[in-house]
């Protein structure tokens, strides 16, 4: 897999984690984290900070545009489908032996797409 997918995907990740430490309760934050939600929110935001100072400036400001929109900013395809809007793909996009060999976007959403098989 690209390597600017792989870490957009792991971005992706850790800002789902960062969201969802807002909007859990904070009892059931500590026993699936083993630790506090303050130190769980510092070690993530600086997990984001580290990783995002490696990937390239145009990603990051892709990312930024698609998550200023969606809270889902990168999608796996599944049966052929973004499953960020769930439009079938063209058979060029799905059917190309390099898919994730690049950064791709769903022609339809503008979301990142990477296909998990
Ligand atoms: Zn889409």
């Amino acid at each position: 897999m690209n390597q600017d997918l792989e870490k957009l995907i792991s971005l992706h990740d850790l800002d789902i984690m960062i969201l969802d430490l807002g909007r859990t309760d904070i009892l059931q934050q500590e026993v699936r984290l083993g630790l506090s939600p303050d130190m769980a929110l510092t070690e993530l935001t600086t997990m984001r900070e580290q990783l995002a100072s490696t990937i390239r400036k145009r990603w990051m400001s892709l990312y930024a545009q698609i998550t200023a929109r969606y809270d889902n900013a990168v999608v796996p395809v599944i049966m052929q489908r973004c499953s960020g809007c769930f439009t079938r793909l063209p058979t060029a996009v799905s059917s190309a032996d390099d898919r994730n060999e690049q950064v791709r976007t769903c022609p339809t959403c503008g979301r990142i797409i990477y296909w998990a098989d």
